[in-house]
């Protein structure tokens, strides 16, 4: 199938709000495709050549798009620049500059492109990348162009699809309910064959593959203990609230390996946890939280952050800040799927695992081991949990997590069977719009940063609240001016709009409402908290929390 009918399906599926008008278009281009294709096809409209299970990742960045563009049209940078602000993307930036410069008549496949995807993957750095994406972008029709770029990029088309809607549709052309093939999906992470067994009427075949990361169940936060009541009826799990970084761990055979709650791979970062991990006896995926802790204390998250930016772990670094471990759940073992077991089930299996080989509950706060199940009560009185939170504050963790016993773990679900209890709102999750180039000590860096929340949870436009410049580390601000570097979107000099990427934590002392800022709020006394590099621009706060927080203040 050539690559260009691909894109024609994109086109009318961006064309149309109607979810079943896409499902419709998606099911009926499915029909017309070998199984070679129909795996390449639904990989693709899902946003990334390779599947999730698949821990290939393309690296390719805006920078080297640019550059391929302007090696192949002469474009002024400036220009460049311009069309992508004003496009809001890089491949439709593209498609107005190629015309006249790459080819008018669709040549290449589907596998075509995946033969370049995968080139593309083993070639190191922009230098030798370059070459391939600009002899690809002549070899394809602008329209072609875009959605090669926009597929380089991965995560999501721009066209108003997501993974739920592909899976949505291939449960229509099959007419099976959306559940299985969700089901098949999130077993074997991998779209492309789900779509082939949905076909061929073998989505009960899907088996748990590991290492792809699941994605992770999240909670809901309560301001006060009565909202417990209003979610769950019974006896109640109250767990420590840890601020450390969530982490999946996998195991089978010798293998272990660990996944952030970005769904990036985090396994060399933690050598020794991963070392206490094989030690667990068959094969399991954990949910769990990674904290440093030195002789059984658990240190603030500041000494995290020090193992956190770095690729390469020294023998320094591993005996300044040892980490740990924290359990509290347990997804999959040697064979069987518990997802759908209640929790209390769950919790057992996951201290017959844990404790004969790791540590045990850390009811005094003192972590014993490297890996520990997480320190867990069975609670039924509500007027318990003030004094829980301060005990779990007392021991240097964030709040409390209160958990329904039966709950269902749920993969990327935000439900109300989970609720956390963190007192006052204090900080807001922020997402980098804009840097500028610091003053006096700074005046190297890019160090002073505009920030912006969401509109609203179903609308990503970002609306600017307010700008904060300390209380990150020397490194990251090192680490970011890089990283800004090499992703402006446009140049004003001291100031550079920047992609929105990177997400902050900000606290500050009140939110006052102000004309400066689109938002229609800025916040008082901001100050950054840290570097959230588990949460993407996707989970940061939104408009409606702000405008909470104006109120109550
Ligand atoms: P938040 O980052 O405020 O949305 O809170 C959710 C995060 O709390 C999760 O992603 C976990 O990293 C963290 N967390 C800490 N302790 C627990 C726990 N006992 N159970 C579940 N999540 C926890």
């Amino acid at each position: 199938m050539l690559f260009v009918e691909f894109a024609n399906v994109c086109e009318q599926v961006a064309a149309t709000t109607k979810k079943l008008e896409k499902a419709a278009l998606l099911k009926a281009f499915f029909a017309q495709l070998t199984d070679a294709d129909l795996m390449l096809a639904a990989r693709f409209f899902a946003g990334t050549p390779f599947p999730l299970s698949d821990q290939r990742v393309l690296n390719v960045g805006g920078a080297v798009i640019r550059d391929a563009v302007i090696v192949l049209t002469q474009a002024e940078p400036g220009v460049w620049s311009r069309l992508v602000v004003e496009h809001g993307e890089t491949g439709r930036a593209a498609q107005l500059l190629l015309p006249g410069h790459v080819a008018t008549v669709p040549t290449l496949t589907l596998a075509d492109l995946m033969a370049i995807y995968e080139q593309l993957q083993t070639a190191r750095g922009p230098s030798k990348k370059l070459p391939i994406i600009v002899a690809t972008l002549e070899r394809l029709t602008p329209l072609e162009g875009v959605y090669f770029i926009k597929l380089m990029l991965g995560g999501d088309l721009r066209i108003g699809l997501q993974e739920g809607l592909v899976e949505d549709a291939l449960a229509r052309a099959v007419e099976v309910p959306v559940a299985q093939v969700q089901r098949a999906n999130m077993l074997i992470g991998d779209i492309g064959e789900t779509a082939v067994l949905a076909r061929h009427g073998r989505l009960d075949e899907a088996q748990m593959r590991l290492f792809h990361p699941l994605k992770f169940m999240l909670a809901s936060p309560i301001a006060e203990p009565e909202e417990i009541r209003k979610n769950i009826a019974g006896p109640f799990f109250a767990e420590d609230k840890y601020d450390g970084v969530r982490a999946q761990a996998h195991k089978q055979g010798d293998r272990v390996a660990l996944y952030s709650r970005t769904l990036d791979e985090i396994t060399h970062r933690f050598p020794e946890v991963v070392a206490a991990l094989s030690r667990l006896p068959g094969e399991w995926i954990l949910d769990g939280e990674i904290l440093a802790a030195r002789e059984g204390q658990i240190l603030p998250f500041k000494a995290l952050q020090a193992r956190l930016g770095r690729k390469d772990v020294s023998a320094e670094l591993l005996e300044q800040t040892p980490v740990v471990f924290i359990g509290y759940d347990i997804l999959y073992q040697d064979g069987a799927v518990l997802l759908d077991d209640p929790l209390y089930m769950r919790r057992v299996r996951l201290e017959d695992l844990i404790l004969p080989y790791g540590g045990e509950q850390p009811l005094d706060g003192v972590i014993a081991a490297t890996v520990v199940p997480s320190l867990q009560l069975l609670i039924k009185h509500i007027d318990r949990i003030d004094l829980l939170f301060d005990q779990a504050r007392a021991r240097g963790n964030e709040g409390l997590m209160i958990k329904d016993p039966d709950s269902r773990y749920k993969p990327g679900r935000r439900g109300r069977e989970w609720l956390k209890v963190k007192k006052a709102l204090a900080t807001l999750d922020v997402v980098v719009t804009a840097a500028e180039v610091g003053n006096g000590a700074r005046r190297r860096f890019l160090s002073d940063y505009t920030f912006a929340v969401r509109r609203s949870a179903d609308d990503p436009e970002l609306l600017n609240v307010g700008k904060a410049y300390s209380g990150l580390t020397d490194a990251e601000i090192q680490e970011l001016t890089d990283w800004f570097t090499a992703h402006t979107i446009r140049d004003f000099g001291r100031v550079k709009l920047v992609e929105p990427e990177i997400v902050l934590e900000i606290a500050f002392d009140t939110v006052q409402p102000s004309a400066r800022h689109k938002s229609g709020y800025a916040l008082r006394f901001p100050r950054i908290v840290r570097w959230r590099r588990d949460k993407s621009a996707a989970e940061i706060d939104t408009l409606e929390t702000v405008q909470q927080i104006a109120e109550s203040t």
